[in-house]
């Protein structure tokens, strides 16, 4: 099967990305380790990093009591909300206010993906943060039409899944009208190697080596093979900014990673 947008109208894309990520949802997080090297627990630390940190200690120590509410969207087996829920469960230990600082919402189009984050989530907090607290939930939704009312939330988190949005511009007006005004958007996403001997080193390596490791390791490659597509067919990083700019974002702008093979992009709601 050949899984590349050329080939796929745009109204089967999303059973397309919905089939791809059902076969993957089991192996998805070893493969993630497999393929990148690891590299993905760096580019997901640093969105953290650049993102909340600072205005999670700064929303609590100026509003205790103030919950900062975090979307995670298209957030898969967990990874980015996690590292939120531990930043958070860190500063709540050194601020010691009593509430639970932060919300995590994540929110996910494939329930198969969703399942194995909740799971994963139980066994590493616990399940009071989910039934009790419910400072973390896992929601089924799709990003072009998300089922949250308009100005709710103070940061829209989306890793590796931007690309994946049958109509991206939807998407993004879609996260723009979530966010409360002054809330922000960043995405984490694979973008364009500029350098031209990193880019063949890059692309030696995605196109040849990635569905081989699909194949045998989660005996998968048309999967895998689409992921690869999907990258390069993506917006590059001004486009990217040029397309939040026009979803309303402003002081949009993009920092690279690792030469650029990933990028994270930030705006915010005025
Ligand atoms: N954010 C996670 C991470 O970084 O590990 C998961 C990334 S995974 C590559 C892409 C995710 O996007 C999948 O879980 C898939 O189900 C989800 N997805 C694809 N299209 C979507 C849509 N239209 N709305 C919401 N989620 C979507």
């Amino acid at each position: 099967t050949h899984f590349g947008f050329e080939t796929v109208a745009v109204n089967e894309k999303e059973g397309k990305v919905r089939e791809v990520f059902e076969s993957v949802a089991d192996s998805y997080d070893v493969m993630n380790d497999l393929m990148s090297g690891g590299l993905h627990r760096y580019w997901k630390d640093h969105l953290l990093d650049i993102s909340a940190v600072a205005s999670m200690s700064d929303a609590i120590r100026q509003y205790p009591g103030k919950e900062l509410r975090i979307l995670d969207v298209a957030g898969g087996t967990g990874d980015v909300a996690f590292r939120f829920v531990d930043a958070a469960q860190c500063m709540e230990r050194s601020i010691s206010s009593g509430e639970d600082p932060i919300s995590v919402t994540v929110c996910d189009i494939n329930p198969e993906m969703l399942r194995v984050g909740e799971k994963r989530a139980r066994e590493r907090f616990g399940s009071d943060l989910i039934d009790t607290s419910k400072a973390l939930s896992f929601v089924e939704g799709n990003a072009q039409s998300l089922d949250f009312e308009d100005n709710s939330f103070d940061l829209y988190t989306i890793a590796f899944g931007l690309r994946n949005v049958t109509d991206v511009d939807k998407g993004l007006r879609e996260a723009y009208r979530v966010l409360k005004p002054g809330g922000r958007f960043m995405c984490l996403e694979f973008s364009q190697v500029s350098d031209p001997i990193l880019r063949q080193i890059y692309d030696t390596y995605s196109f040849n080596v990635i569905p081989e490791i699909g194949h045998f390791v989660a005996n998968d490659r048309p999967s895998y093979q689409y992921l690869v597509e999907s990258i390069r067919k993506f917006s590059n990083q001004e486009e990217l900014v040029f397309r939040m700019e026009k979803a309303g974002f402003e002081l949009a702008k993009y920092s690279n990673l690792t030469g650029g093979i990933v990028a994270i992009h930030e705006g915010w709601k005025p």
